[in-house]
């Protein structure tokens, strides 16, 4: 798609962070089972939940502004996601492995945060504040998840700090 004004930019960035939430979905699952500690397990899994209603939601958007929804494959979701699977395969200590499944974690929601951050301002530029609206929920919902991460990074990153 040719991109000469805002909305088609808008548009196309839509369908582009639409791939990566389906990108995460995928993803998700594989991490929840490669990690140990619980409380990982849990806030991965809530996140998992929350992912399915920003894919509902990019749906809403895509069907109202555009009237469709053609994913265009996310090359910076899919590159974030090769790095947490390099990390789950390479790590050979589970407190290790938590450590890095946090970091790839955090990693995808800062690009979330960054392409939701812009698609609400772009949303709010061309005058489609219900959409805005929806995409600032799901930037709130992304930072929340981040924020949990951190959290769990406290406790996870002492555990896999084994000075020898
Ligand atoms: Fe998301
Ligand atoms: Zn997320």
């Amino acid at each position: 798609m040719k991109s000469d004004n805002l909305q088609k930019l808008y548009f196309d960035q839509l369908d582009q962070i639409h791939s990566a939430e389906t990108q995460i979905r995928e993803a998700l699952p594989k991490m929840i089972e490669a990690a140990t500690e619980m409380e990982l397990k849990v806030a991965l899994q809530n996140h998992l939940e929350e992912t399915h209603v920003h894919a509902a939601r990019l749906d809403q958007i895509l069907l109202e502004a555009k009237g469709m929804v053609d994913p265009k494959h996310c090359k910076g979701m899919a590159a974030l996601i090769t790095e947490g699977k390099d990390v789950i395969h390479d790590a050979t200590d589970e407190s290790v492995r938590d450590a890095g499944i946090i970091a790839a974690a955090q990693k995808i929601e800062h690009y979330e945060m960054a392409a939701y951050g812009t698609l609400r301002t772009f949303a709010e530029i061309l005058g489609t504040s219900q959409h805005a609206g929806l995409l600032d929920q799901t930037l709130e919902e992304e930072k929340h998840a981040d924020a949990i991460l951190t959290n769990i990074a406290d406790t996870a990153n002492d555990k896999a700090h084994k000075p020898a």
